[in-house]
């Protein structure tokens, strides 16, 4: 992800990881520590998006998100250890775009930045994704299998955008739940694995060969990537 990132945390151990991670992901990345240099970081630098913590030192997020509101869309992701409903309710009101609960899973934030990034049009798909001969046109929602149609329902096809856009990675049933869902990913239920099974059948009658594997007790992923 080739992304400029601000990420606004008190706590030092938090940035540091969020830093490390993201940076190995190819974003760029600034920091702010208090609220303060939060407001003056947000005023002085363009961002495709922010990291937000909600409980600082000085000016609170949820001030800092009313304010960056005043004059930039960029997209807010609040990352914060309040799980309230109403504060989740609160902060997307206030104009964020998504809300993290810590503690979080590294490749769920990353997941949830490319779906925020998508939405707001700050990162694009490839105008087509391949693998094994298939075919998905992300614009179009469309897929075929060596030019032939495999027709699949709204949420099969966000499931399988993901899978093929990162054919080597584990997306856990939270990580799928809350992308193509969007929303928070509150109590284990069969929601993901009866689409996901859905899927798998579906590209099985089409292509002949099982793409989609379940790596136990992780997750899924593209059959065969490495
Ligand atoms: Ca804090």
């Amino acid at each position: 992800m080739n992304a400029r990132i601000a990420i606004i945390e008190d706590e030092p151990d938090i940035r540091k990881l969020l830093r490390d991670f993201l940076e190995k992901n190819g974003c760029t990345v600034m920091e702010a520590a208090d609220g303060k240099a939060a407001s003056a970081l947000l005023s002085d630098e363009q961002f495709d998006m922010v990291l937000m913590d909600l409980m600082l030192p000085g000016i609170s997020g949820e001030r800092l998100i009313a304010e960056l509101r005043t004059h930039s869309d960029t997209p807010v992701i609040v990352i914060s250890a309040r799980s309230m409903t109403e504060t989740r309710i609160e902060v997307l009101r206030l104009g964020a775009d998504d809300y993290i609960i810590k503690p979080f899973d590294l490749n769920e934030v990353l997941v949830r930045m490319e779906v925020v990034l998508r939405r707001s049009g700050g990162s694009q798909l490839p105008e087509k994704l391949s693998y094994a001969g298939l075919t998905l046109y992300p614009t179009d929602n469309r897929v075929t299998y060596n030019d032939k149609p495999v027709p699949l329902t709204a949420k099969e096809f966000g499931l399988l955008v993901l899978f093929m856009e990162h054919p080597q990675k584990v997306y856990s049933k939270a990580n799928l739940y809350e992308s193509v869902w969007n929303e928070e990913y509150c109590f284990e239920d069969n929601t993901v694995s009866v689409h996901v099974s859905n899927l798998r059948a579906k590209l099985k009658k089409a292509t002949g060969a099982d793409l989609i594997e379940t790596v136990w007790g992780i997750g899924y992923r593209m059959k065969g990537a490495q």
